[in-house]
């Protein structure tokens, strides 16, 4: 079989080039180097063919060149010419548009003025003052707009994670008099988990509804949950890492014959999906910038007008004292852009968007043995695939294709890092062996039919490679 030996000129370049290759988990042998070689190293790195690729590009990556390659055929050993650096250059395909997307240029536009010559404070009585609260006003139009609400009705915040606060908190702190009780799922992103957790602390009681195998409450499950002491039910509409879709507006119908507040997490629906605070039939909604080609830190919170709710931020008197604190006026106004560019791309987007995921899963179930699907078939965020790799683990998978320019993830970011499995696969009932080799691809308005070719391409020499390295893997069972 051909092998390939790497010779760097010194033995600081050779420990070097060995550290990457342990970081990248690449298997190598040390060899002496070919006699023509020039170095001052008495050691060469050995690999087998499918490694060369990928351990010049880490090499590459990490800024060491590599500038002496043999081919080793039996007893042959020819020298190679390496290829021209511009075939070294990785091509970088991002899948990780839940995590955030890139900013649109024609956020980014609109964002500028508000940095230069618009620079106004929106409480200033003076043009400069008029000019920045007039920015806001119409920012406020079109993210209404995108939800179908009122003008009135939205209050910016500093994304999805305050927009979460301000409604549990706020709600769960005005209605005191009423009850302590909070209904949520146990597949909310922490920003819901972690502030329930947290009025747990003080004497808020808190059912965390199960879900089905495909992430789905049942709506039945919530009218059951329901007591006199309910005050408030937080239930996402779109799930983060599988993009499960849940019955927002029949959870909502219940939640209005019931009385109760109803509040939705709708930071991975909105800009993906059609979003209407009153076909959903919520009184309150969280949404975020970064995640629809917005700025970060930036977002909003939809109040129905006539909600009981305390304001987390006490100071001056801005959105109409809901939320202290000078207006981030640039923020706004991306926001803002991104809403109107959303109102009217939805729809050609979202088609674009599931036939390259149906194509990257139709693939993958083609290429790649022991895959399966997590999250429901139908019922799912157009630009979301999550999927489960048997014998293999999700962050050496990871690892691997970000040597190849592929950037996924393998659950929320904020739990990315950890190995523990996925709180919502766990919910789910996939078994931890498989959710540890889950690996979730969001697609963005950007990715083309070349860039989820090249993902197949990458993906299926990685997992063969990491699974051949598996004791538990038999390739023809
Ligand atoms: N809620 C969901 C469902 C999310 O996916 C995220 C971010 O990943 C958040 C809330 C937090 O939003 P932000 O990053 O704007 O604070």
């Amino acid at each position: 079989m051909e092998k390939y030996i790497i010779v760097f000129f010194s033995t600081q370049e050779t420990l070097y080039a060995e550290s990457i290759l342990k970081k990248n988990r690449l298997k190598y042998e040390l060899v002496p180097p070919p006699e023509k070689a020039k170095t001052e190293c008495g050691l060469a790195i050995k690999f087998s063919s499918q490694l060369k690729d990928e351990a010049i590009r880490a090499f590459t990556e990490e800024g060491l060149t590599v500038r002496q390659l043999y081919r080793q055929e039996g007893d042959r050993l020819i020298k190679e010419s390496l290829e021209r650096k511009e075939d070294l250059a990785v091509r970088k395909v991002y899948l990780d548009h839940n995590a955030t997307t890139p900013t649109d240029p024609e956020v980014l536009e609109a964002m500028l003025p508000g940095y230069k010559d618009k620079f106004g404070n929106a409480s200033s009585i003076h043009s400069f003052g008029r000019e920045a609260r007039a920015a806001i006003d119409e920012a406020r139009e079109k993210v209404a707009k995108l939800i179908g609400a009122k003008d009135g009705e939205i209050v910016f915040t500093s994304g999805g994670t305050e927009s979460d606060n301000f409604a549990i908190k706020g709600v769960a702190y005005a209605n005191t008099d009423k009850g302590n009780h909070i209904i949520t799922s146990s597949i909310e992103h922490q920003a819901v988990l972690n502030v329930c957790k947290y009025l747990e602390k003080s004497g808020f009681k808190v059912t965390y509804l199960p879900v089905d195998k495909y992430g789905l409450i049942d709506p039945e499950e919530v009218a059951r949950a329901i007591i006199s002491q309910t005050i408030l039910i937080t239930i996402m509409q779109a799930n983060n890492e599988v993009g499960t879709i849940e019955p927002i507006e029949e959870i909502g119908k219940i939640a209005r014959e019931k009385e109760v507040c109803f509040h939705t997490d709708a930071v991975q629906a909105v800009g993906k999906i059609p979003v209407n605070v009153n076909e959903l039939n919520v009184d309150l909604l969280s949404l975020s910038g970064h995640k629809f080609y917005g700025p970060k830190g930036i977002g909003a919170l939809y109040i129905r007008k006539g909600t009981k709710i305390d304001s987390l931020i006490q100071g001056g008197h801005h959105e109409r004292h809901h939320r202290a604190g000078t207006e981030n006026v640039p923020g706004i106004v991306g926001l803002g852009k991104a809403a109107e560019i959303s109102s009217r791309d939805l729809e050609k987007e979202a088609q674009h968007l599931i036939n390259l995921r149906d194509r990257l899963s139709s693939g993958i179930t083609e290429r790649i043995g022991h895959a399966r699907l997590n999250g429901h078939p139908t019922k799912r965020l157009p630009n979301t695939l999550n999927m489960s790799f048997e014998f293999v683990e999700g962050e050496s998978m990871i690892i691997s294709l970000d040597l190849k320019g592929v950037a996924v993830s393998t659950g929320s970011a904020c739990t990315s890092g950890t190995l523990e499995p996925s709180h919502v696969l766990s919910a789910m009932d996939v078994p931890p062996a498989i959710a540890q080799g889950s690996l979730r691809f969001s697609l963005g308005k950007g990715n083309t039919e070349e860039d989820i070719e090249y993902v197949l391409k990458v993906l299926q020499e990685i997992v063969s490679r990491l699974r051949s390295m598996s004791p538990l893997y038999k390739p023809n069972k």
